[in-house]
């Protein structure tokens, strides 16, 4: 068996920056049966405390190198409902693979040495797709006479409807948007997250009988109490964390000055890069400077650079963040295939001023360099501005994602529910029940922007004290 990390094949940069189609192409068989070989099946598996939701990641490896694939998916969904989204955007490198023994120690990412346990859980999630592997439904008699809502359909919404739903309870999951997945759909673009994977896994759910309700705002069309009064026994938030921050400088109100999330939103769910065939337009600019250093931010700027060249637009996107690119949150490959496709990177950065032409369009952006400092409160070197050294970029786009805040609508209107100075519900950690007894919650509502795995480990937790909440009735 060779010791060498197997790789995995991705369309070629210059291919794929004129399209949405997916960049990775994931592992045949053959690699998979390769890569789970060069586990070393640790008597004290590291892995597994690296994953979020504790994973058996060890056993699915070993299965997988036992070629009982659908033992495997099985193992994987005991802990994980979508294998095959969380092996396209889980951020190994920072969790599991950072844990693995063959990872350097010190070091502040996965070593590229680290078994590529990511890309094993696609494979594995897909082969349960491709062979309607699925978990059965285990129909618990004294729970079907329960009705649960659901409020967000993103991951955490999800994932807790298909937890309930398994058990026999009725499920009405109600969707603001008009189509459901949450931040998997209007966020994260197509050449990361395919859409016909989230559609096959919102199909499951409804075969288990989750019914869905789009355009529906809960705390604008329905209050918490009408949801009681209607025959819900519980409710469960997974509201997420979709208000964009702005940076509070001047002209960032000026045209063609977006947030990520109108930006992302426009592209991704309403299909603008379609336009015209599809009604909602973008403006793609000449020179488009994204500011950020996260997943968001990255996000934005690959799909920026697919527009320009989708346009025949000669590619000039620009990256700004306040800090270097070791302090990035981004997902480490995102950074690697968003160089690749000619992204630019501007470091140590403070954005200072949006400047206008004549007719209040964005023209210039000023900037001031900075140096890092000691580490701030999240433990990474605080950015320091240097008076006196501005400087001016060419600018006729700008996108804003520098991070987002709870969704707001519900919590306003219910003051009962208890939330923190950001916003966000506060839950007893044990049960993730909220302030208002059967109201329960999870996902990026609860302790702000996170992660899809760590959304579904509270989702999870969630569905566990409503099935205990619902018995105890
Ligand atoms: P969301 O996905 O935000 O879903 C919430 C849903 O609730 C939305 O559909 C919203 O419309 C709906 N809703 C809100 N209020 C109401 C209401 N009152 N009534 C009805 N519906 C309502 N994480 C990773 O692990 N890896 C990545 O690579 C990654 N990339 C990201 C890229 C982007 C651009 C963004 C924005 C985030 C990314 N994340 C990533 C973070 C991850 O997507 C979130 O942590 C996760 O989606 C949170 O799930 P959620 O279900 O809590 O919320
Ligand atoms: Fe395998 Fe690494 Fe986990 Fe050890 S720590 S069991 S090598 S994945």
């Amino acid at each position: 068996m060779s010791q060498k990390p197997v790789k995995i094949k991705e369309k070629k940069a210059a291919e794929r920056v004129g399209n949405f189609e997916e960049v990775v192409c994931g592992y045949s068989e053959e690699e998979a049966l390769q890569e789970s070989g060069r586990c070393l099946q640790c008597k004290d598996p590291a892995c597994i405390s690296g994953c979020p939701v504790g994973i058996d990641i060890k056993k699915f490896i070993f299965q997988i190198s036992a070629k009982d694939y659908r033992g495997a998916y099985l193992t994987m969904r005991e802990k994980n409902n979508f294998p095959s989204l969380c092996g396209r955007v889980c951020p190994a490198e920072y969790q599991c693979r950072k844990a693995c023994v063959l990872t350097r120690k010190g070091s502040p990412f996965a070593s590229e040495q680290a078994i590529n346990i990511h890309f094993l859980e696609r494979f594995i999630g897909d082969y349960g797709i491709v062979n309607k592997v699925g978990v059965r439904a285990n129909k618990d008699a004294d729970l079907s006479k329960y009705k649960v809502a659901v409020v967000g359909s993103g991951p955490a919404g999800l994932c807790c409807a298909g937890e309930l739903a398994r058990c026999g309870i009725k499920v009405d999951i109600f969707e603001g948007l008009h189509k459901s997945g949450g931040v998997l759909r209007y966020g994260i673009p197509p050449f990361r997250m395919p859409r016909d994977i989230l559609d096959f896994e919102i199909n499951y759910l409804q075969e288990l009988g989750a019914k869905i309700f789009p355009n529906l705002i809960i705390g604008k069309i329905k209050s918490l109490q009408e949801l009681f009064a209607g025959g819900y026994a519980a409710i469960f938030l997974g509201l997420g964390a979709g208000t964009p921050s702005f940076m509070g400088i001047k002209g960032e109100n000026l045209c063609n000055v977006y947030s990520a999330n109108e930006f992302l939103t426009r592209v991704n769910l309403m299909s603008a890069y379609k336009f015209p065939q599809a009604h909602t337009p973008v403006n793609i600019g000449k020179s488009v400077c994204v500011i950020g250093g996260g997943n968001t931010a990255m996000d934005s700027a690959r799909v920026a650079l697919r527009l320009q060249k989708i346009n025949a637009i000669p590619l000039n996107t620009t990256i700004l963040y306040r800090r270097t690119e070791v302090e990035m949150p981004a997902r480490r490959p995102e950074i690697e295939h968003a160089r690749e496709e000619g992204l630019q990177f501007k470091f140590l950065v403070k954005p200072e001023e949006f400047c206008a032409d004549e007719n209040g369009f964005v023209k210039k952006l000023r900037c001031l360099q900075c140096k890092l400092g000691e580490p701030d409160s999240s433990g990474r070197r605080r950015p320091i501005p240097i008076e006196g050294s501005d400087f001016e970029v060419n600018c006729d786009q700008a996108i804003i994602a520098i991070g987002l805040k709870a969704n707001q609508i519900l919590t306003r209107v219910t003051p009962e529910l208890k939330t923190d100075k950001w916003g966000d519900l506060v839950v007893n950690p044990q049960t993730m029940e909220t302030s208002v007894r059967g109201v329960f919650a999870g996902g990026d509502i609860v302790g702000g922007e996170g992660t899809v795995i760590e959304a579904m480990g509270m989702a999870k937790k969630a569905s566990l004290a409503i099935i205990d909440y619902l018995k105890k009735k």
